[in-house]
Protein backbone atom coordinates (compact mmCIF):
# COMPACT_ATOMS: atom_id res chain seq x y z
CA UNK A 1 0.00 0.00 0.00
CA UNK A 2 0.95 3.96 -0.38
CA UNK A 3 0.78 5.51 3.28
CA UNK A 4 1.33 9.16 4.07
CA UNK A 5 2.33 9.40 7.29
CA UNK A 6 1.03 13.50 8.30
CA UNK A 7 2.78 15.02 11.46
CA UNK A 8 4.75 18.04 12.25
CA UNK A 9 6.99 16.19 14.78
CA UNK A 10 10.07 15.14 13.34
CA UNK A 11 10.62 12.25 15.35
CA UNK A 12 6.89 11.01 15.54
CA UNK A 13 7.91 11.20 11.13
CA UNK A 14 10.86 9.23 11.27
CA UNK A 15 9.44 6.83 13.16
CA UNK A 16 5.80 6.13 11.63
CA UNK A 17 8.30 6.08 8.45
CA UNK A 18 10.46 3.29 9.58
CA UNK A 19 7.41 1.26 10.64
CA UNK A 20 5.57 1.95 7.36
CA UNK A 21 8.19 0.91 5.06
CA UNK A 22 9.45 -2.00 7.52
CA UNK A 23 6.48 -3.67 6.81
CA UNK A 24 6.76 -3.42 3.16
CA UNK A 25 4.70 -0.16 2.48
CA UNK A 26 5.34 2.72 0.16
CA UNK A 27 6.08 6.26 2.48
CA UNK A 28 5.38 9.43 1.76
CA UNK A 29 5.71 12.26 4.61
CA UNK A 30 4.53 15.44 5.43
CA UNK A 31 4.79 18.29 7.75
CA UNK A 32 2.24 20.34 7.81
CA UNK A 33 -1.33 20.06 6.44
CA UNK A 34 -1.00 21.97 3.29
CA UNK A 35 1.44 19.59 1.55
CA UNK A 36 -0.47 16.94 3.30
CA UNK A 37 -3.04 17.73 1.35
CA UNK A 38 -1.01 18.36 -2.12
CA UNK A 39 0.48 15.01 -1.68
CA UNK A 40 -2.86 13.23 -1.45
CA UNK A 41 -4.17 15.26 -4.71
CA UNK A 42 -1.66 14.14 -6.43
CA UNK A 43 -1.18 10.58 -5.29
CA UNK A 44 -2.83 7.02 -4.97
CA UNK A 45 -2.88 6.95 -1.20
CA UNK A 46 -3.93 4.31 0.51
CA UNK A 47 -4.04 4.86 4.03
CA UNK A 48 -3.56 8.56 6.03
CA UNK A 49 -1.37 8.40 9.11
CA UNK A 50 -1.81 12.11 10.11
CA UNK A 51 -1.52 14.01 13.83
CA UNK A 52 -4.91 15.81 15.07
CA UNK A 53 -3.03 19.36 14.96
CA UNK A 54 -1.25 20.03 12.22
CA UNK A 55 -0.16 23.64 11.29
CA UNK A 56 -2.33 25.18 8.33
CA UNK A 57 -5.01 22.57 8.12
CA UNK A 58 -5.51 19.70 10.91
CA UNK A 59 -5.85 16.37 10.55
CA UNK A 60 -9.79 16.67 11.13
CA UNK A 61 -10.13 19.25 8.48
CA UNK A 62 -7.97 16.71 6.20
CA UNK A 63 -9.99 13.70 6.84
CA UNK A 64 -13.23 15.50 5.41
CA UNK A 65 -11.21 17.05 2.41
CA UNK A 66 -10.20 13.51 1.79
CA UNK A 67 -13.96 12.24 2.23
CA UNK A 68 -15.04 14.92 0.15
CA UNK A 69 -13.34 13.89 -3.19
CA UNK A 70 -15.35 11.19 -5.06
CA UNK A 71 -12.43 8.94 -6.54
CA UNK A 72 -12.00 4.85 -7.43
CA UNK A 73 -8.98 4.82 -4.55
CA UNK A 74 -10.17 4.89 -0.85
CA UNK A 75 -8.34 6.51 1.51
CA UNK A 76 -8.28 4.85 4.66
CA UNK A 77 -7.35 7.56 7.31
CA UNK A 78 -6.18 6.62 10.83
CA UNK A 79 -5.79 10.01 13.62
CA UNK A 80 -2.60 9.15 15.29
CA UNK A 81 -2.84 11.87 17.81
CA UNK A 82 -1.54 12.88 21.44
CA UNK A 83 -5.00 14.09 22.22
CA UNK A 84 -6.75 11.04 24.35
CA UNK A 85 -10.19 12.61 25.33
CA UNK A 86 -13.02 10.26 23.86
CA UNK A 87 -14.65 13.51 22.26
CA UNK A 88 -11.43 14.00 20.14
CA UNK A 89 -11.78 10.16 19.53
CA UNK A 90 -15.17 10.79 18.27
CA UNK A 91 -14.88 14.04 16.23
CA UNK A 92 -11.91 12.21 14.50
CA UNK A 93 -14.64 9.18 13.15
CA UNK A 94 -17.19 12.23 12.62
CA UNK A 95 -14.95 13.94 10.86
CA UNK A 96 -14.22 10.35 8.27
CA UNK A 97 -11.57 8.69 10.07
CA UNK A 98 -11.32 4.84 10.39
CA UNK A 99 -9.38 4.64 13.31
CA UNK A 100 -7.40 6.38 16.20
CA UNK A 101 -4.39 5.73 17.89
CA UNK A 102 -3.16 7.15 20.88
CA UNK A 103 0.04 8.53 20.96
CA UNK A 104 2.46 6.90 21.97
CA UNK A 105 1.90 4.53 19.87
CA UNK A 106 4.05 0.93 19.43
CA UNK A 107 4.90 -0.52 16.56
CA UNK A 108 2.11 -3.18 16.90
CA UNK A 109 -0.49 -0.68 17.05
CA UNK A 110 0.55 0.45 13.44
CA UNK A 111 0.82 -3.00 12.26
CA UNK A 112 -2.62 -3.59 13.35
CA UNK A 113 -4.28 -0.67 12.01
CA UNK A 114 -2.76 -1.72 8.54
CA UNK A 115 -4.22 -4.67 8.31
CA UNK A 116 -7.39 -3.46 8.51
CA UNK A 117 -6.55 -0.78 6.17
CA UNK A 118 -5.77 -3.07 3.85
CA UNK A 119 -8.72 -5.47 3.74
CA UNK A 120 -11.21 -2.29 3.57
CA UNK A 121 -9.08 -0.60 1.04
CA UNK A 122 -8.83 -4.63 -1.50
CA UNK A 123 -12.95 -4.13 -0.58
CA UNK A 124 -13.20 -0.69 -1.90
CA UNK A 125 -10.68 -1.92 -5.02
CA UNK A 126 -13.22 -5.06 -6.25
CA UNK A 127 -16.37 -2.66 -5.49
CA UNK A 128 -14.65 -0.01 -7.74
CA UNK A 129 -14.27 -3.03 -10.58
CA UNK A 130 -17.51 -4.17 -10.29
CA UNK A 131 -18.85 -1.05 -10.76
CA UNK A 132 -17.17 -0.31 -13.65
CA UNK A 133 -17.98 -3.45 -15.25
CA UNK A 134 -21.62 -2.79 -14.50
CA UNK A 135 -21.19 0.76 -16.06
CA UNK A 136 -19.91 -1.06 -19.21
CA UNK A 137 -22.83 -3.36 -18.98
CA UNK A 138 -25.68 -0.76 -19.10
CA UNK A 139 -23.60 0.77 -22.00
CA UNK A 140 -23.80 -2.11 -23.90
CA UNK A 141 -27.29 -2.74 -23.06
CA UNK A 142 -28.28 0.62 -23.60
CA UNK A 143 -26.53 0.55 -27.23
CA UNK A 144 -27.96 -2.98 -27.86
CA UNK A 145 -31.60 -1.36 -27.01
CA UNK A 146 -31.12 1.02 -29.40
CA UNK A 147 -30.10 -1.19 -32.07
CA UNK A 148 -31.54 -3.51 -34.92
CA UNK A 149 -30.11 -7.07 -34.09
CA UNK A 150 -30.50 -7.90 -37.68
CA UNK A 151 -29.81 -4.68 -39.62
CA UNK A 152 -27.38 -3.07 -37.10
CA UNK A 153 -29.26 0.16 -37.70
CA UNK A 154 -30.65 2.23 -34.98
CA UNK A 155 -33.91 0.57 -33.98
CA UNK A 156 -37.12 2.08 -34.41
CA UNK A 157 -36.68 3.34 -30.40
CA UNK A 158 -33.82 5.03 -31.51
CA UNK A 159 -34.98 6.96 -33.93
CA UNK A 160 -38.45 7.94 -32.23
CA UNK A 161 -35.61 9.77 -29.45
CA UNK A 162 -33.90 10.83 -31.97
CA UNK A 163 -36.66 12.74 -34.39
CA UNK A 164 -37.72 14.00 -30.71
CA UNK A 165 -34.54 15.85 -30.47
CA UNK A 166 -34.59 17.13 -33.90
CA UNK A 167 -38.47 17.88 -33.97
CA UNK A 168 -37.97 20.59 -30.42
CA UNK A 169 -34.76 22.05 -32.01
CA UNK A 170 -36.21 22.51 -35.12
CA UNK A 171 -39.23 24.02 -32.87
CA UNK A 172 -36.28 26.06 -30.98
CA UNK A 173 -34.15 27.24 -33.94
CA UNK A 174 -37.37 27.89 -35.96
CA UNK A 175 -35.66 25.22 -38.62
CA UNK A 176 -37.26 23.17 -41.01
CA UNK A 177 -36.28 19.00 -41.23
CA UNK A 178 -37.62 16.75 -43.50
CA UNK A 179 -38.01 12.61 -43.17
CA UNK A 180 -37.97 10.18 -46.08
CA UNK A 181 -39.85 6.50 -45.83
CA UNK A 182 -38.33 3.91 -48.13
CA UNK A 183 -39.76 0.47 -48.59
CA UNK A 184 -38.35 -2.51 -50.34
CA UNK A 185 -40.13 -3.64 -53.44
CA UNK A 186 -42.00 -6.78 -53.51
CA UNK A 187 -39.82 -7.95 -50.67
CA UNK A 188 -42.63 -10.74 -50.08
CA UNK A 189 -42.31 -12.22 -53.45
CA UNK A 190 -37.92 -12.20 -52.46
CA UNK A 191 -38.85 -14.40 -49.35
CA UNK A 192 -40.89 -16.49 -51.50
CA UNK A 193 -38.78 -16.82 -53.95
CA UNK A 194 -35.30 -17.18 -52.50
CA UNK A 195 -36.16 -18.26 -48.60
CA UNK A 196 -36.26 -15.91 -45.38
CA UNK A 197 -32.83 -16.58 -44.77
CA UNK A 198 -31.78 -15.27 -48.48
CA UNK A 199 -34.18 -12.18 -47.08
CA UNK A 200 -32.56 -12.13 -44.51
CA UNK A 201 -29.67 -11.50 -46.35
CA UNK A 202 -30.21 -9.22 -48.24
CA UNK A 203 -31.91 -7.07 -45.82
CA UNK A 204 -28.62 -6.85 -44.15
CA UNK A 205 -26.70 -5.70 -47.26
CA UNK A 206 -29.38 -2.80 -48.35
CA UNK A 207 -28.93 -1.76 -44.79
CA UNK A 208 -25.46 -1.47 -44.82
CA UNK A 209 -25.98 0.34 -48.29
CA UNK A 210 -28.17 2.99 -47.09
CA UNK A 211 -25.94 3.49 -44.04
CA UNK A 212 -22.94 4.15 -46.58
CA UNK A 213 -24.46 6.43 -48.72
CA UNK A 214 -26.22 8.57 -45.57
CA UNK A 215 -24.43 11.83 -45.55
CA UNK A 216 -23.05 13.07 -42.38
CA UNK A 217 -26.01 15.03 -40.18
CA UNK A 218 -27.96 12.46 -41.50
CA UNK A 219 -29.41 9.50 -39.97
CA UNK A 220 -31.11 6.37 -41.41
CA UNK A 221 -33.30 3.84 -39.44
CA UNK A 222 -34.81 0.44 -39.46
CA UNK A 223 -38.68 1.32 -38.90
CA UNK A 224 -39.77 -1.95 -39.40
CA UNK A 225 -39.34 -5.03 -41.37
CA UNK A 226 -38.37 -3.82 -45.00
CA UNK A 227 -39.10 0.08 -44.18
CA UNK A 228 -36.55 2.43 -43.39
CA UNK A 229 -36.08 5.72 -41.96
CA UNK A 230 -33.84 8.46 -42.93
CA UNK A 231 -34.07 11.64 -41.22
CA UNK A 232 -32.61 14.94 -42.73
CA UNK A 233 -32.38 17.77 -40.47
CA UNK A 234 -32.17 21.29 -41.15
CA UNK A 235 -32.86 20.30 -44.71
CA UNK A 236 -35.68 21.36 -47.78
CA UNK A 237 -37.61 19.26 -49.50
CA UNK A 238 -35.52 19.47 -53.07
CA UNK A 239 -32.64 18.57 -50.68
CA UNK A 240 -34.56 15.56 -49.11
CA UNK A 241 -36.03 14.19 -52.14
CA UNK A 242 -32.41 14.10 -53.63
CA UNK A 243 -31.33 12.51 -50.92
CA UNK A 244 -34.00 9.70 -50.96
CA UNK A 245 -32.95 9.06 -54.92
CA UNK A 246 -29.37 8.94 -54.01
CA UNK A 247 -30.08 6.01 -51.85
CA UNK A 248 -32.27 4.36 -54.24
CA UNK A 249 -29.63 4.83 -56.99
CA UNK A 250 -27.04 3.45 -54.12
CA UNK A 251 -29.22 0.01 -53.84
CA UNK A 252 -30.02 -0.54 -57.24
CA UNK A 253 -26.23 -0.84 -57.97
CA UNK A 254 -25.91 -3.08 -55.33
CA UNK A 255 -28.01 -5.28 -58.51
CA UNK A 256 -28.99 -7.96 -55.76
CA UNK A 257 -30.98 -10.28 -57.90
CA UNK A 258 -34.55 -10.40 -58.11
CA UNK A 259 -36.05 -12.19 -60.63
CA UNK A 260 -39.34 -12.91 -58.98
CA UNK A 261 -40.45 -9.02 -59.35
CA UNK A 262 -43.50 -8.84 -61.56
CA UNK A 263 -41.94 -5.75 -63.35
CA UNK A 264 -38.61 -4.86 -64.56
CA UNK A 265 -35.78 -4.71 -63.70
CA UNK A 266 -35.33 -7.81 -61.83
CA UNK A 267 -33.01 -6.39 -59.48
CA UNK A 268 -33.96 -5.22 -55.75
CA UNK A 269 -35.35 -1.71 -55.95
CA UNK A 270 -36.78 0.73 -53.18
CA UNK A 271 -39.70 3.32 -53.14
CA UNK A 272 -39.78 6.35 -50.98
CA UNK A 273 -41.87 9.37 -49.46
CA UNK A 274 -40.46 12.39 -48.44
CA UNK A 275 -42.38 14.94 -46.53
CA UNK A 276 -41.29 17.45 -44.45
CA UNK A 277 -41.44 20.04 -41.22
CA UNK A 278 -41.42 22.95 -42.33
CA UNK A 279 -40.15 25.96 -40.48
CA UNK A 280 -42.86 27.12 -37.40
CA UNK A 281 -45.00 24.63 -39.24
CA UNK A 282 -47.78 23.35 -36.42
CA UNK A 283 -47.34 19.70 -37.78
CA UNK A 284 -45.89 16.99 -35.00
CA UNK A 285 -43.76 14.22 -35.69
CA UNK A 286 -46.57 11.96 -36.36
CA UNK A 287 -48.06 14.44 -39.03
CA UNK A 288 -44.56 14.31 -40.78
CA UNK A 289 -44.13 10.75 -40.43
CA UNK A 290 -48.11 10.12 -41.58
CA UNK A 291 -47.01 12.03 -44.74
CA UNK A 292 -44.03 9.92 -45.54
CA UNK A 293 -46.23 7.24 -45.25
CA UNK A 294 -48.64 8.20 -47.39
CA UNK A 295 -45.99 9.69 -50.45
CA UNK A 296 -44.76 6.42 -50.29
CA UNK A 297 -48.35 4.65 -51.16
CA UNK A 298 -47.83 7.09 -53.95
CA UNK A 299 -44.33 6.21 -55.05
CA UNK A 300 -45.76 2.75 -54.79
CA UNK A 301 -48.72 2.76 -56.75
CA UNK A 302 -47.31 4.89 -59.39
CA UNK A 303 -45.00 1.90 -60.38
CA UNK A 304 -42.76 1.67 -56.98
CA UNK A 305 -39.20 2.27 -57.87
CA UNK A 306 -39.30 6.08 -57.39
CA UNK A 307 -39.16 9.08 -55.25
CA UNK A 308 -42.50 10.75 -54.03
CA UNK A 309 -43.02 13.93 -51.79
CA UNK A 310 -46.30 14.67 -50.14
CA UNK A 311 -48.39 16.65 -52.06
CA UNK A 312 -48.57 19.61 -49.60
CA UNK A 313 -44.66 19.87 -49.62
CA UNK A 314 -44.66 20.45 -53.70
CA UNK A 315 -47.86 22.95 -53.62
P1 LIG B 1 -44.42 -3.72 -51.81
O1 LIG B 1 -43.65 -3.54 -53.06
O2 LIG B 1 -45.83 -3.24 -51.98
O3 LIG B 1 -43.78 -3.12 -50.64
O4 LIG B 1 -44.55 -5.27 -51.58
P2 LIG B 1 -43.84 -6.16 -50.48
O5 LIG B 1 -43.97 -7.57 -50.87
O6 LIG B 1 -42.46 -5.66 -50.25
O7 LIG B 1 -44.68 -5.77 -49.20
P3 LIG B 1 -45.44 -6.66 -48.16
O8 LIG B 1 -45.82 -5.72 -47.05
O9 LIG B 1 -46.54 -7.46 -48.80
O10 LIG B 1 -44.36 -7.68 -47.63
C1 LIG B 1 -43.30 -7.31 -46.84
C2 LIG B 1 -42.49 -8.55 -46.56
O11 LIG B 1 -41.31 -8.26 -45.83
C3 LIG B 1 -43.26 -9.57 -45.81
C4 LIG B 1 -42.32 -9.99 -44.71
O12 LIG B 1 -42.24 -11.38 -44.60
C5 LIG B 1 -41.00 -9.44 -45.15
N1 LIG B 1 -40.15 -9.14 -44.00
C6 LIG B 1 -40.33 -8.23 -43.03
N2 LIG B 1 -39.34 -8.27 -42.15
C7 LIG B 1 -38.49 -9.24 -42.55
C8 LIG B 1 -37.26 -9.77 -42.03
O13 LIG B 1 -36.75 -9.36 -40.99
N3 LIG B 1 -36.67 -10.77 -42.72
C9 LIG B 1 -37.23 -11.27 -43.87
N4 LIG B 1 -36.58 -12.22 -44.49
N5 LIG B 1 -38.36 -10.79 -44.36
C10 LIG B 1 -38.98 -9.80 -43.73
MG1 LIG C 1 -43.57 -2.68 -46.12
MG1 LIG D 1 -42.24 -3.69 -49.44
Amino acid sequence: MRVLVADDDATSRVLLKAMVSKLGHDCLVASDGASAWELLRNNDIDVLLTEWKLPGMDGTELCRRVRGETTDIYTYVVIVSGLIDAEYVLEGMNAGADDYIVKPFNPLDIQTCLVAARRVTDLHRQLARVREQLEEANLELLGRSLTDSLTGLGNRRHMEEDLFNVHARALRSHYSYCVAMFDIDYFKSYNDRYGHQAGDEALRQVAKCLRRAVRAGENIYRYGGEEFLLVMPNSQVHEAVAAAERLLHAVKILAIAHEARPTPPQIMTLSAGVACHLADSKRTISDVIGHADRALYVAKHSGRNRVRAAESELS
